[in-house]
């Protein structure tokens, strides 16, 4: 008999189909691989690398640009495989039984899976009609069940909408407990809130390479607040956790990350392309966004999405029973003549339907 641990067959598992597709607009990567001269840069610096080593320097390396980039010291940064290994341990750190995350829905869905797995008590907090995060009733929230951890995606995945610079340093402010801010998005919203470390010894900001950087398959995020915190958050990750691979990877596309700027400015200006396109579709409710995709909202979002699919078109849909994403569709941003094939597929989908 295999005696698991007991709830892991209660344990939800991360809803994401990862098929491929003709045109992949379901998971928020970069449409686009490395530049070609930052591929090449990257080839050669695999070349030196030292896999016989356990990677040390690798890691530090990566940490100082990134503590530099930001002016802040070294020890103010930790590097995880992806920004959902770091979430994950901060979880950890600050959960445990008879503990409480307070996160809004919807939003990421891996917050409620991950305080369960921290054995923390999940507490969402709803956003309103227009996915709008009332910041005084989430500080009342925090409160009131007396969270040790509060959770913000900023921008937020899957709704696309943000706060203000503003409104995240008053929810830190007012609330004594850890709060984890997930800036997986913030390249495409340019307000980050990593300057407010300095200030909130309980702020945390996770970050990562899987998006604005196209790294996805890398598996590199970074979390930075202050050195107190990524001591004792460094005690969740085991011994050498970052391969070197992604690491001498990582430190090649972080020295170069000009060489992004382009391709964000093309995804910004496409995703305001779309954004207008969409909202003069009859019947179509698009939400805007502050990232790399927008979420639409129409009565046959199940049918759309079988469309799209049978064009070899891959959109997230949601789950009907996922909080308040009933008939929305997530749909990343492409290249332009991506978008325009996605576009048109809708517009005739919806045109055909009156
Ligand atoms: C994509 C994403 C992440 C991180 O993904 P990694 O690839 O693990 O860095 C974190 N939070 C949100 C909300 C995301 O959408």
């Amino acid at each position: 008999m295999l005696n698991y641990r007991d709830e892991l067959d209660k344990m939800p598992s991360y809803d994401g189909v990862e098929k491929s597709y003709r045109i992949k607009v379901n998971a928020n990567e970069s449409t686009l691989n490395l530049p070609p001269l930052v591929a090449e840069r990257v080839l050669n610096r695999l070349a030196m690398t030292a896999f016989n080593r356990y990677p040390n320097e690798e890691y530090y390396s990566l940490v100082e640009q990134i503590a530099k980039n930001f002016s802040v010291d070294s020890a103010q940064i930790l590097l995880g495989g992806g920004s959902s290994e770091i979430i994950e341990k901060v979880f950890h750190a600050f959960g445990g039984a008879g503990r409480k995350v307070v996160y809004p829905q919807p939003s990421f869905s891996m917050y409620k899976i991950y305080a369960k797995a921290a054995e923390a008590e999940g507490v969402p907090f709803d956003l309103d009609e227009r996915f709008d995060l009332d910041a005084d009733a989430f500080i009342a929230k925090v409160k009131e069940v007396g969270a040790s951890l509060a959770v913000v995606c900023n921008p937020n995945n899957p709704t696309g909408n943000a706060l203000t610079p503003a409104q995240v340093e008053k929810i830190a402010a007012s609330i004594d407990c850890a709060f984890l801010l997930d800036e997986a998005y913030v390249e495409f919203y340019g307000r980050s809130a990593v300057n407010l470390v300095a200030k909130y010894p309980n702020l945390l900001v996770a970050r990562t390479f899987s998006k604005a950087y196209g790294m996805a398959g890398a598996r590199v995020g970074y979390m930075i607040a202050q050195p107190d915190v990524t001591r004792m958050i460094n005690k969740c990750f085991m011994p050498y956790h970052m391969n070197v691979l992604t690491l001498a990877a990582a430190d090649i596309v972080y020295q170069m990350r000009d060489e992004f700027v382009p391709r964000l400015q093309m995804i910004i200006s496409e995703r305001k392309r779309m954004f207008k396109r969409l909202e003069n579709l009859d019947g179509v409710e698009v939400f805007p966004s502050e990232t790399n995709f927008v979420l639409i909202r129409l009565a046959r979002a199940q049918e759309l999405k079988d469309y799209l699919e049978s064009l070899n078109i891959g959109v997230r849909y949601f789950s009907p029973s996922a909080f308040g994403l009933k008939n929305c569709l997530r749909i990343s941003i492409g290249t332009r003549m991506e978008n325009d094939a996605v576009f048109s597929a809708i517009r005739f989908f919806v045109e055909a339907g009156q």
